[in-house]
């Protein structure tokens, strides 16, 4: 497929129109001297917003010289004390400075463009994590590994163990195959399906791994294409089934760029933009033929590509054009009479079950750049999802970018050879308000009153309804804390720990992770060493006559060599992640012989678990030293196993702590009778023991499910006697207590 030269990361569109105003820019009303920063900034040239930017710096330092005395009239109870302003260094932000600038203004915080010898609040990178010196402190928009982590191959590898544990809940991402490596399972499983229907006349799209902005990609028709063999020994390539059936506007392809804020690791907290942008293609779709692969306008909806066809349409309007905002197409595909609350539902899902395939890997990278304990900043990062709305106008994912362009202007011929910067009223609008919402999310200010307060949502009101993932991105809802500072409402929606009852059994992978990470032993690596390998077996337990010591070392010295292989790692020996992940995976099917293989996967986990409790419990008995207790051994998942069975076994197992909770914690009586309607059920500890409310079952004896005589964990009688605690794993509070 020939290709124009890529632009620059910017996609934007040309300057607005002088009439034109966005809700988040709504001047300050009411107030007796209007702030310069809340001036229409879209109202205005960009030459002439940088003046009145540097204008309103002065204004706000002249405000901040007259602060010291009335800071210390606040000392004397006087008059209220003002409040430090946050300070960001933008130093690094690169293309994101101008809709930084903007927002930082907004929200009155104090800039520092050039960088500051005193540390700042926050650190804003355009890049990645390692774009500056990291900071001891403060908080940083980028998280480490991220960058690596969405690369093609990674990201479709991360969602492929997923795939292999869930099947079902991740087909929101086309079937690829990674080559070389996977070349003659691609072939296979190809020549199989065609074998199996006839009428499958697929087309795959060849993406190179590393690339960006629809460089070097191409389609084909079978896995003998002359172009994609001669390639692969250049460089490797993630295959994908091409959607061959897009949803169409104006008969052109289009896709969606979505903005998440991933804000937290641990505990896991994601936000979703309520609007986002839509890039079109700029030649009329046809389903793909050999006549027509090449044509890039037709097939690929990057804006770097388009931009370069005759038919690309800069407009004003946030409705038309080749870029839109995504709630003009909402708008549109509703008058078309599309469910566009069963949509958003889609792909908020989409979003949450993406995230958590990327989370248990990208907590290894933070132990290794941020280790715990040890002084380091907190992280968070707004990630660019790009989603295509199939014909059925089901959500599929093409892929997450880590470093979404914030520009919020673009380059324009003003006359033959001569570009300028110009500002984009569409990016504008859905940027500037990602950012500011942002930066209001992670004001050090409100941290701790959040924490309380998504806490309370999370943990009261959701528990008492059931809870359904409704089109909340379209709800544009007045929150009054917006209205203080006369700021449009917030256009980032909280999705998770708010939904995590759903997906909280989806979280397998994050307990792995958990897992690795507490063997990893030399804070600082990514990889577990021989050593720690079998002293993970050992103190788990799982060495017995069927798995000695000997063959623990054949296994990881086989996974160990081939997944260095396959990643390409010479540097660094040992067991990376990935290669850990298909040890607990043989581990589990050698040990618990009936599949599927996520209930083998969970019982090892849980065994794991459960043994390291085990052991912490004894140490705190004997009291040598205090426990060491990892926060996300257990994090979401009691709750969330509506639609499978996860084993709470290592839940039941702690010491009971009920007298400790606090009242709000302490289960309430829909949660007494539920246990009580339950525990008469638990009758012994066979796999019979059915307790499955929500889905649960055989809890209290995965362990020991080939031993029908006693459960030679609990004991029979400790299941009975364990009503309290399993009270508390009804409670998703009393859940958090322990953690
Ligand atoms: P890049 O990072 O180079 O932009 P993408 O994976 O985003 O790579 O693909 C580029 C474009 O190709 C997408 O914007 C989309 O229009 C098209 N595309 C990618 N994958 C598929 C697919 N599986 N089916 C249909 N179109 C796709």
């Amino acid at each position: 497929m020939s290709q124009p030269a890529a632009a620059g990361a910017s996609d934007g569109q040309p300057e607005a129109s002088a009439a034109r105003t966005t809700k988040e820019e709504t001047p300050a009303s009411g107030g007796k001297e209007k702030p310069a920063s809340t001036i229409p900034p879209l109202l205005l040239p960009l030459a002439a917003r940088r003046a009145l930017a540097s204008l309103s710096e002065d204004v706000s330092r002249s405000r901040r010289s007259r602060r010291p005395e009335e800071g210390r009239q606040g000392r004397h109870g006087r008059q209220k004390r003002s409040k430090r302003v946050v300070t960001v260094d933008s130093s690094k932000a690169k293309t994101s400075s101008e809709a930084l600038k903007m927002c930082i203004q907004q929200l009155k915080w104090k800039e520092f463009p050039t960088g500051r010898r005193l540390l700042c609040d926050i650190y804003w990178h355009g890049v990645s994590f390692h774009d500056g010196e990291v900071s001891c402190s403060g908080q940083v928009n980028k998280y480490p590994g991220m960058t690596e982590l969405v690369r093609k191959i990674n990201f479709s590898r991360a969602v492929r163990t997923m795939q292999e544990l869930f099947p079902e809940e991740y087909k929101f991402y086309p079937r690829s195959w990674i080559l070389p490596e996977e070349y003659q399972n691609f072939a296979d499983q190809v020549r199989v399906s065609k074998e199996n229907d006839s009428s499958w006349k697929p087309t795959f799209i060849v993406k190179p791994d590393g690339g960006s902005q629809g460089d070097g990609i191409y389609l084909i028709k079978d896995s003998t294409d002359v172009r994609m063999l001669a390639n692969l020994r250049s460089k490797p390539v993630v295959v994908q089934e091409y959607i061959s059936k897009p949803l169409l506007i104006d008969k052109l392809k289009f896709d969606i760029r979505l903005y998440v804020l991933l804000k937290s690791l641990d505990p896991l907290e994601i936000y979703i933009a309520k609007d986002g942008l839509s890039r079109f293609c700029t030649e009329p779709y046809q389903e793909p033929n050999s006549k027509n692969f090449h044509r890039v306008f037709m097939h690929l909806t990057n804006y770097s590509l388009n931009v370069h066809s005759g038919n690309f349409i800069h407009s004003d309007s946030v409705n038309t054009g080749s870029k839109r905002t995504f709630s003009s197409i909402v708008a549109k595909l509703s008058m078309r009479g599309c469910d566009v609350k069963k949509m958003w539902s889609d792909i908020i899902t989409l979003v949450i079950r993406a995230i958590i395939a990327l989370v248990p890997e990208l907590k290894v990278y933070h132990q290794t750049y941020i280790p715990p304990g040890k002084p380091g900043p907190t992280c968070f990062q707004i990630l660019g999802f790009d989603i295509l709305l199939m014909k059925n106008v089901k959500p599929v994912l093409l892929e997450v970018n880590a470093n979404p362009s914030m520009r919020i202007e673009h380059e324009q011929e003003i006359s033959p050879g001569l570009f300028e910067y110009v500002a984009s009223p569409v990016d504008e609008e859905i940027k500037v308000a990602i950012i500011r919402d942002t930066l209001r999310l992670v004001d050090p200010a409100l941290k701790k009153a959040q924490l309380q307060q998504s806490i309370s949502a999370e943990y009261s009101a959701e528990n008492e309804k059931e809870e359904v993932i409704e089109a909340e991105a379209q709800d544009r809802t007045d929150n009054p804390s917006n209205k203080e500072q006369n700021l449009a409402p917030h256009c980032l929606k909280q999705v998770f720990p708010k939904y995590s009852r759903q997906f909280g059994y989806l979280l397998i992978v994050d307990r792995i992770a958990v897992l690795f990470i507490r063997f990893l032993g030399i804070k600082g690596t990514m990889k577990l060493g021989p050593t720690g390998f079998r002293t993970f077996i050992r103190t788990c337990k799982l060495s017995n006559s069927n798995l000695s010591m000997a063959s623990v070392d054949i296994l990881y010295i086989d996974i160990a060599r081939r997944w260095n292989v396959i990643r390409g790692d010479r540097g660094e020996s040992g067991m990376c992640f990935q290669a850990f992940m298909e040890a607990i995976f043989h581990l589990a099917q050698r040990r618990y012989k009936t599949p599927p293989l996520r209930e083998q996967v969970e019982a090892l986990v849980n065994f794991c678990e459960y043994q390291l409790e085990t052991q912490e419990e004894k140490i705190a008995l004997y009291g040598r030293g205090t426990v060491d207790r990892r926060p996300s051994l257990a994090m979401f998942q009691p709750e969330g196993s509506r639609s499978g069975t996860v084993n709470h076994m290592h839940l039941l197992n702690r010491v009971s702590t009920s007298s400790k909770l606090p009242a709000s914690s302490l289960p309430t009586p829909v949660d007494q009778q539920l246990v009580n309607s339950m525990s008469s059920r638990v009758t012994d500890c066979s796999p019979a023991a059915s307790f499955s409310p929500n889905g649960w079952d055989n809890l209290g004896c995965r362990f020991c499910r080939n031993n029908r005589q006693s459960c030679s964990v609990i004991g029979i009688n400790d299941v009975r006697s364990q009503r309290v605690k399993l009270t508390q794993i009804l409670h998703p509070s009393v859940t958090s207590y322990f953690m």
